[in-house]
C-alpha cells in the first residue's frame, strides 16, 4: 500500500501515541520462580492464602504474662511471677499460663495460651540478654502491663483472601518479600517484551572503529538499548544498516526470524534521498504515519514490517531519545502488562524566556529546588544532535502546541529523566 492518506496528515503527539498504543496488547503470561520476579509484571491478582501474622506473636524479647496479674505492680510494690516456660522463635508453646505465671519469649515467637501481653526484658529485673543465658526461675517488675502490649495479633496485617497485589503491577523488591511471606514460590507474570533495535546510515561506525572522514559512531543503539532494558524488556541489537534497501531489509529479516514484539529503528524515516527505512516499510508492510507535530523529532514513523509492529525514530540522538520516551516507552509498558502506565509529570517554573515554534516541544532542562519551588534552566542549545545537553538535563519541559513564547517564571509540566 503506497499512498495511505492518513500517512500524509501530521498528527499531534497525543493522537500519534494513541494510534500506536491501540496496536499493542500485553505479552502472554508465564510462571517463573519468585527470585526472578523483580521488575516483572503480575499477570494475575494475588490473594493471601492465610492471615499475616499467621499467629499471635511477641514483638519484643521479654516475658509473656496475663495482664490481670500485673494490676498491683508499682514502684513501691514489685510483682513477682514464676517463669514456667521458655519460648524461642520458631517453636510452638506447649504451656497454658495460669495465675502468677510467665513464660520467657523471644521476638516473633508464638504467644502461649493464657497470656495476653508481653513485658519487655528491659522492664524486668532480668536484664541479662546475653545469648545462651538460661531463663530465670522468676521475674519481678514494677509496672502494670496492658492487655495486648507487645503482641502482634494474628491477621493484624492482612487476612486470608485479601487481594494484596494486583494484576498489572510491576513487582518491587518489597512485593517479592510479601509473596515469600505468603509462600508463593512461582508467580504468573507477563513474558518480557523482546524488542529489535536497528540503526541506519552509511555514516555510522561501530563504537570501537577508528573514525574516518565523514563518519561518526553509532550512538543511538547504545542509548536506546539502555532505555529498552531499563523498562525491563530484552533487546536484540540488529546492528547498523547501510543506506540501501537491501541492507535495511536483510537486517529487518533477523527481527522476523526472532519473532520479536516490536522493531525500533532510528534514522532513515525522513525525506532525504537516502532515507530507505521508510521506503522499505511502505513496500514490505504498512506505513500508518511518519510525521508528528513535535520538536525535536518530527519524522516519527509507525507501521508494520511484514506484520511486525515498527516504530521508526528520528536519527538525531536527542530526537531519538525523546521519541523513545514519548512513544516507545508507553508501548513497552503496555506490552509488559503494566496497567498503571501513566507517566508522572511535575510542575516547574522556567528561569528564562522560552521561545518555541508552535509545535509541542520537549526541552532539556536542569531543575533545582528553591524555597519549595522547582526551577528549570535549559541546558545549552536545543539542537537535536546536542546529546551533552540531554546528559546534563534532569527533565524534559513540555511546551504545549500553539505556544510561541513563555515569560520568565511561567509554570510548565516536565517529565523527570
Ligand atoms: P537521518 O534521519 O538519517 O537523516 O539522520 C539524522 C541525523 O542523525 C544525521 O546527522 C545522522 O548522522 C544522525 N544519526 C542517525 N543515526 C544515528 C545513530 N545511530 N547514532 C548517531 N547519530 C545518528
Ligand atoms: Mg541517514
Amino acid at each position: 500500500m503506497r499512498y495511505n492518506p492518513a500517512a500524509l496528515a501530521m498528527l499531534s503527539v497525543t493522537e500519534a501515541r494513541e494510534r500506536i498504543l491501540s496496536r499493542f496488547q500485553a505479552t502472554a503470561e508465564e510462571s517463573i520462580p519468585l527470585i526472578e520476579c523483580a521488575n516483572r509484571v503480575l499477570a494475575v491478582d494475588i490473594a493471601a492464602a492465610h492471615d499475616l501474622p499467621l499467629f499471635d506473636n511477641s514483638s519484643m524479647d521479654g516475658f509473656a504474662l496475663r495482664s490481670v496479674d500485673s494490676r498491683s505492680a508499682a514502684a513501691a510494690s514489685p510483682l513477682t511471677l514464676s517463669v514456667v516456660a521458655d519460648i524461642p522463635a520458631g517453636s510452638a508453646p506447649r504451656v497454658t499460663l495460669a495465675q502468677g505465671e510467665a513464660a520467657r519469649i523471644m521476638t516473633g515467637a508464638q504467644i502461649p495460651e493464657g497470656a495476653d501481653a508481653v513485658i519487655p526484658v528491659e522492664d524486668t529485673d532480668f536484664h541479662s540478654r546475653d545469648a545462651g543465658t538460661a531463663a530465670p526461675q522468676a521475674i519481678s517488675f514494677t509496672r502494670k502491663v496492658n492487655v495486648g502490649e507487645n503482641i502482634s495479633l494474628r491477621g493484624a496485617d492482612l487476612r486470608a483472601g485479601d487481594v494484596v497485589l494486583q494484576k498489572g503491577r510491576k513487582l518491587k523488591p518489597q512485593d517479592l518479600g510479601l509473596l515469600a511471606m505468603l509462600g508463593i514460590a512461582n508467580v504468573a507474570v507477563h513474558k518480557k517484551p523482546r524488542i529489535a533495535l536497528l540503526s541506519s546510515g552509511d555514516e555510522l561506525l561501530e563504537v570501537d572503529a577508528p573514525l574516518t572522514a565523514g563518519k561518526i559512531h553509532d550512538s543511538n543503539s547504545y542509548s536506546l538499548a539502555a532505555l529498552i532494558q531499563n523498562t525491563g524488556a530484552d533487546v536484540l541489537r540488529l546492528g547498523v544498516a547501510k543506506d540501501t534497501r537491501e541492507s535495511v531489509e536483510s537486517l529487518l529479516q533477523k527481527a522476523i526470524h526472532e519473532n520479536v514484539d516490536l522493531i525500533v529503528a532510528s534514522a532513515g524515516v525522513s525525506v532525504g534521498a537516502f532515507d530507505f527505512v521508510k521506503d522499505v516499510i511502505e513496500s514490505n508492510g504498512r506505513l500508518d504515519f511518519w510525521r508528528v507535530n513535535m520538536r525535536p523529532g518530527k519524522p516519527l514513523a509507525f507501521g508494520e514490517y511484514r506484520d511486525m509492529p515498527f516504530i521508526g525514530l528520528p536519527g538525531n540522538p536527542v530526537s531519538a531519545f525523546v521519541g523513545f520516551e514519548i512513544f516507545v516507552h508507553p508501548v513497552l509498558e503496555k506490552l509488559s502488562g503494566q496497567l498503571d502506565g501513566n507517566r508522572l509529570t511535575v510542575k516547574v517554573r522556567c528561569e528564562e524566556v522560552i521561545e518555541s515554534d508552535g509545535r509541542e516541544s520537549y526541552l532539556r532542562a536542569k531543575i533545582r529546588n528553591e524555597n519549595g519551588i522547582t526551577i528549570a534552566t535549559l541546558t545549552g542549545h536545543q539542537g537535536s544532535g546536542n546529546l551533552l545537553s540531554l546528559v546534563q538535563a534532569d527533565a524534559l519541559l513540555i511546551i504545549p502546541a500553539g505556544v510561541k513564547c513563555l515569560p520568565v517564571g511561567q509554570e510548565v509540566d516536565a517529565i523527570l529523566l
